[in-house]
């Protein structure tokens, strides 16, 4: 079967790069809550993606185009400034080794100004490469690795179905930075529902604590469709946090991290407010912000609904 291009479903902070597909899906589809929910992994020739890589160098160096060549090449091509490249796609470092390493050469082969390689990652695929082979990858300039780790509580973890414990992640976080690439690690808010949010936020904080990772985001979460999250809630069996229970969330995992320098965002437009900061160092300009939002209990000072997104 045709490798067919998978949607871009990329973190915030991807915007300028170029979205190289080695994979369709995600290995571990089993997130109740997640749009990869369901899917079956598909692995796209290497074969392909060097061909892909050949034919975007070709027209950002010579402006030719290469006959049968997806559209989208020259779509993303055309803006794109020869930096930055993100591997689609729900975890692209389940890839072949092998294979990844020759993808990674021939990117830097082609595109001298190339100055990073990101792409999202499971604790699975992590684990699964040893220290030395992820120095390889980061030597071939795969510079940043995006986990979702969703919560620090295990029965949140094992109720959405994660397939990683808490130990799991922190071991996969730990490892890439050793590796010396960027660790990116992403929660989400209002996962616990009403009746677990407390102890969801808290042990958050404590698995971002231990992760310490260069970034981390918050999302807030969305049921969608199709998924046994949305269903839950359609039953009336998940009680969503309200936008404001969401932003207590987010103080009280700001408040309780001890990150060693980390810069923290609310950037994606799942959020109901945003925040960046660098923490600690901003720590308590954050948390009071945040206070003074909550106290005020104002609508009007948050994302709308309607604008709100994965
Ligand atoms: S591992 Fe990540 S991308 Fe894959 S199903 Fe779970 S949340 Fe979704």
């Amino acid at each position: 079967m045709p490798f067919e291009r998978p949607d871009i479903i990329r973190p915030p902070s991807e915007w300028r790069s170029y979205f190289l597909p080695l994979t369709a899906g995600c290995s571990n589809n089993t997130c109740t809550f997640c749009n990869y929910y369901g899917s079956r992994l598909r692995l796209r020739k290497v074969e392909e993606v060097l061909a892909e890589i050949n034919a975007l160098a070709l027209y950002k160096q010579e402006g030719l185009m290469v006959s049968g060549m997806p559209e989208m090449v020259y779509v993303i091509g055309r803006q794109w400034d020869g930096q930055r490249v993100f591997l689609q796609d729900g975890d692209a470092l389940v890839y072949p080794f092998p294979k990844l390493k020759e993808v990674l050469e021939r990117l830097n082969e082609r595109f001298p100004r190339l100055r990073r390689v990101a792409s999202y990652a499971t604790a699975g695929d992590i684990l699964r490469r040893s220290p030395a082979e992820l120095r390889e990858l980061r030597d071939l300039k795969l510079g940043l690795l995006y986990m979702g780790v969703e919560s620090g509580d295990e029965a949140v973890l094992a109720s959405i179905r994660k397939g990683a414990s808490y130990r799991e992640m922190v071991e996969a976080g730990r490892r890439v930075k050793e590796a010396g690439i960027l660790l990116s690690a992403t929660v989400i808010l209002g996962l616990a529902g009403v009746a677990g949010s407390t102890e969801h936020a808290l042990a958050t904080a404590r698995i971002l604590t231990d992760i310490d990772p260069d970034y981390a985001g918050a999302l807030t979460l969305i049921p969608v469709p199709d998924t046994p999250f949305f269903d839950a809630v359609k039953r009336g069996e998940f009680e969503l946090v309200t936008p404001f229970r969401s932003l207590e969330e987010l103080k009280l995992i700001i408040e309780n991290t001890g990150f060693t320098d980390c810069f923290f965002s609310s950037v994606h437009a799942s959020n109901y407010f945003t925040v960046r900061a660098r923490l600690p160092r901003e720590k308590e300009r954050v948390v009071q912000t945040l206070a003074d939002i909550i106290a005020r209990e104002d609508p009007s000072l948050l994302r709308k609904e309607y604008s709100r997104g994965l």
